[in-house]
């Protein structure tokens, strides 16, 4: 499976609903946050701006997939 690198990563921002720990997670089309434990999702522009590394990394392999 060349094709995929993680769909998903730990980081360590926390959800604002359950202060659960979330997920940055993508699909074909785009980057989102996720939360485990409540299942909501926000949008990556709402948390950009305090990407942790586990967030930086997933994001450079996100990138290096686009033509
Ligand atoms: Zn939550």
């Amino acid at each position: 499976m060349p094709f995929f690198a993680a769909r998903s990563a730990q980081t360590t921002l926390l959800c604002p609903k359950c202060q659960e720990k979330l997920e940055i997670a993508r699909t074909c089309h785009e980057v989102f946050m996720r939360c485990k434990k409540c299942g909501q999702t926000y949008p990556l522009q709402d948390y950009i701006g305090q990407a942790d590394e586990a967030m930086e990394r997933f994001l450079e392999n996100v990138y290096c997939d686009r033509i």
